[in-house]
């Protein structure tokens, strides 16, 4: 008699096979908005929501970072269109938003992760135009983002909202970056009400608290910084590393997916113990 066992075991570790590489994207068919997207954390995070299988709407400043970005993202087999703007700028949200369902269909998730640390100096001698810069950037932007997202995201019937927040302002006090801290925790209020508001229509809005992150923005990459502010930043955290933007980025992956479909109005600490840390 013939056995019939091993055609069975076969078929079975074919189809794991296949389904390990073609089954298991975790964003196939959504659409997404990614700000902040020219460099750093945006840029990583838009790569890895391509790679999952979204559409993604990428947005900064600078034009020629974020053709480079889309380039990357087509050779690699996936979808993306650049819109270049200031995330100050009301038209720009309306445009990303417009964008997103011209050319997609709709809207189901978005990363407002656009940011500037600002320089950094003692509080009282901070000029109200400076103040208001890093707010708008930091904190008015992404009320700005929501105010189009939410619309879109209720016709849809359902969306993953994600800012991105800090440490500095939540858990830590820094010196000389109070207005960075404030819009950064204000960013947190803001996740909390529209998480509150949105919960019913399937809207999940969540916060993203990096630790220090090896890009441009970070302090260890000042011109002026030197290997003792690196050895400084590192020893803050409890990992003795800065993360690198890709380890941001899985975790923008995770809030954005259904993986965390019953996370909302978290604000979620990806700082390698920075908060915790007083060694
Ligand atoms: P980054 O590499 O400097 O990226 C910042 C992004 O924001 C760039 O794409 C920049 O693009 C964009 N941006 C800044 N101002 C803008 C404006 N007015 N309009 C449109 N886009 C603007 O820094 P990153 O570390 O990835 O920062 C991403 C987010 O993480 C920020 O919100 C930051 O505060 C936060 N974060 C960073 C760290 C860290 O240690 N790196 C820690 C905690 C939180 P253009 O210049 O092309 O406009």
């Amino acid at each position: 008699m013939r056995p019939t066992s091993t055609p069975c075991r076969v078929s079975a570790s074919l189809l794991m096979f296949h389904g390990s590489r073609l089954g298991v994207m975790k964003l196939e068919h959504k659409v997404a908005i990614v700000t902040g997207a020219s460099s750093g954390i945006g840029r990583a995070t838009a790569l890895l929501f391509a790679r999952e299988g979204a559409k993604a709407v990428v947005t900064a400043r600078r034009r020629a970072e974020l053709d480079d970005l889309v380039d990357q993202i087509e050779q690699a087999g996936g979808t993306a269109v650049a819109v270049d703007g200031d995330v100050r700028d009301e038209g720009l949200a309306k445009t990303l938003v417009d964008t997103a369902v011209d050319r997609f269909g709709g809207l189901d998730i978005a990363f407002n992760n656009a940011g500037v640390v600002g320089e950094q100096m003692p509080t009282h001698e901070l000029s109200l135009t400076d103040w208001h810069n890093i707010l708008d950037v930091n904190l008015t932007a992404a009320f700005l983002g929501v105010k189009y997202q939410v619309p879109a995201m209720l016709s849809r019937g359902a969306g993953s909202i994600l800012i991105t927040s800090s440490f500095v302002g939540y858990t830590v006090g820094m010196p000389g970056m109070a207005a960075y801290a404030a819009a950064k925790a204000g960013t947190i209020g803001l996740t909390k009400a529209l998480a509150a508001e949105h919960g019913a229509a399937a809207i999940r809005v969540n916060a993203i608290l990096p630790g220090g992150t090896d890009t441009p923005a970070s302090i260890t990459n000042a011109p002026d910084a030197t290997p003792e502010t690196l050895a400084f930043v590192e020893g803050m955290h409890a990992v003795k590393r800065l993360a690198t933007p890709e380890e941001i980025a899985q975790s923008a992956l995770y809030l954005a997916s259904d993986a965390s479909s019953f996370v909302t109005g978290t604000a979620l600490l990806v700082d390698g113990g920075v908060s915790i840390n007083r060694t």
